[in-house]
């Protein structure tokens, strides 16, 4: 549930300014041991207008964001003490930064394939090495990341809304024919926006525990809903993140 005084639900009321970012100065936590990588992070978001702040490690970063939680967490997956997976894992478990947008950097492919099927809730990941443009563009991304709101028995981002004693699906009032499955996929990705989902989470959640499908029939159902959306007048509202999933944003 939203209430005024949630961060979350502020940013959202906030007029984007161009350029630059929607949150006046947003703070940034960046969470990483080489001083190479803190430099250029730092560098270039302070020109763009964000605050930023810096831990050396695991620990320190789980210290600090617990006890003045940012706006977004760059956090390295490589750190000395606590690993960024487990940094990741307590963040999402603590009350005041639970809803902190996470995005992860990772240094190597190996790291994305030990990352996908991992439940550590990050809201997207970044390989090293990333093109800072493209990372700009990402903290944007997460930081106007929309917010669900939940009121008797719907849901709702944007203009796409679940009924769920209908049991029936609405983009702009049209109603959208899915299928039970398509269903399930849909509530999964709109109950975490922004978050990003692999399909083998998907899987699970959607179709149910230990299902034995390949994980391609993710692919054919994500391909249905898109064409259902698409015809109802919106295109980008599931974002495929290479290598690791989909995540719902809003189109
Ligand atoms: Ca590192």
């Amino acid at each position: 549930m939203m209430s005024p005084n949630d961060k979350a639900f502020n940013r959202n009321l906030e007029p984007e300014r161009e350029p630059g970012v929607t949150l006046a100065n947003p703070r940034i936590l960046v969470i990483e041991d080489e001083p190479s990588q803190i430099e250029l992070l730092r560098y270039n978001f302070t020109k763009q207008g964000y605050q930023v702040d810096v831990a050396s490690d695991g620990e320190e970063g789980l210290l600090a964001a617990k006890e003045d939680p940012p706006d977004l967490i760059l956090l390295d997956w490589m750190l000395p003490n606590l690993s960024g997976i487990e940094v990741c894992r307590q963040l999402r478990r603590a009350k005041n930064t639970r809803e902190v947008p996470i995005i992860m950097l990772t240094a190597r492919s190996e790291e994305r394939d030990k990352i996908r099927g991992l439940d550590i809730g990050a809201d997207d990941y970044v390989s090293k090495p990333y093109s800072i443009k493209e990372l700009i563009a990402r903290v944007k991304a997460a930081l106007r990341r929309p917010t669900t709101s939940f009121s008797e028995n719907k849901l709702a981002v944007g203009e796409l809304e679940i009924n769920f004693e209908k049991h029936k699906i609405t983009f702009e009032g049209e109603i959208l024919e899915v299928s039970p499955t398509e269903f399930r996929l849909l509530v999964t990705l709109m109950q975490s926006p922004g978050r990003v989902f692999s399909r083998e989470q998907l899987l699970d959640l959607a179709w149910g525990i230990s299902s034995a499908l390949d994980t391609r029939t993710v692919d054919v159902h994500i391909g249905r809903l898109r064409r259902i959306l698409a015809k109802a007048g919106n295109n980008n509202m599931i974002r495929t993140v290479r290598g690791f999933g989909y995540s719902f944003a809003e189109g």
